[in-house]
């Protein structure tokens, strides 16, 4: 065991904040210096956030080093969310950026980054707060192209912590409409649009999705859906047009 092993990093910066940092465990470097996040994936993380650390409340979940388990285990991590609870709900930040799978687990019981990482979900440990996770800049340290996510996430996270409200976005999708609504549907398609087509097999077409903004979307499907045959050669005449 090193000399680290056990050693404690307190959380630093300010209790009166609107963005509270929360990483998992503390590095070797965070050992050193005494604070969270002020080795490389911190200095990664600060750059990318724009914002002065000094005006974040930044912690971890486990505030204690170990040698052989630098990403805490589930039980690990159960066993201290009464005490960060309180920790936390001394603070006055309205988000909480939770950095990596297990801040995430932690502050809103999510078991997934790559599912959840740039949404806003309610914090389960603190209700009323609420919580965006990001990859782990740990993480784009040795996968670069990450990086320009994390980018993008934090700043939502700069826009998101200006309010404690969650705001979800309307978002309509049509599924296996029928030919009126699919056809009027294409007609009023604006430019540019977004495209997934699923396939069986290298060529035939299983369903089609297509949406021209973040507030809507149509999925044709092709095979079993409601449309007959009939009906599906019309509509793939018309995404040709579309597509021209
Ligand atoms: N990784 C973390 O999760 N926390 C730190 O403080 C440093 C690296």
């Amino acid at each position: 065991m090193s000399y680290r092993h056990g050693k404690i990093v307190p959380p630093s910066g300010t209790k009166y904040c609107q963005i509270a940092v929360v990483g998992a465990r503390p590095g070797q470097d965070e050992v050193d210096s005494g604070r969270p996040f002020s080795g490389p994936s911190g200095d990664l993380l600060w750059r990318l956030f724009g914002v002065n650390r000094s005006e974040c409340y930044v912690t971890n979940v486990r505030k204690d080093y170990s040698d052989t388990h630098s990403v805490p285990t589930v039980g690990e991590i159960d066993e201290v969310l009464p005490s960060l609870r309180d920790e936390l709900n001394s603070t006055t930040a309205t988000l909480f950026v939770a950095v990596g799978a297990q801040a995430l687990y932690a502050l809103a019981n999510k078991s997934s980054i790559e599912q959840w990482r740039g949404s806003i979900v309610p914090s389960t440990l603190l209700p009323g707060r609420k919580v965006l996770g990001i990859y782990h800049t740990a993480h784009a340290l040795r996968e670069w192209p990450i990086t320009y996510i994390i980018e993008r996430d934090l700043r939502k996270a700069r826009r998101e912590a200006l309010t404690p409200d969650i705001n979800y976005p309307t978002r309509t999708f049509t599924i296996d409409a029928d030919l009126g609504t699919t056809v009027e549907y294409l007609d009023g398609l604006g430019d540019p649009i977004s495209v997934d087509i699923e396939t069986v097999g290298l060529e035939t077409p299983a369903c089609v999705g297509i949406s021209d903004s973040a507030e809507r979307a149509i999925c044709i499907p092709f095979i079993g859906g409601r449309l007959t045959a009939s009906e599906l050669a019309y509509v793939w005449r018309r995404l040709h047009n579309v597509f021209q």
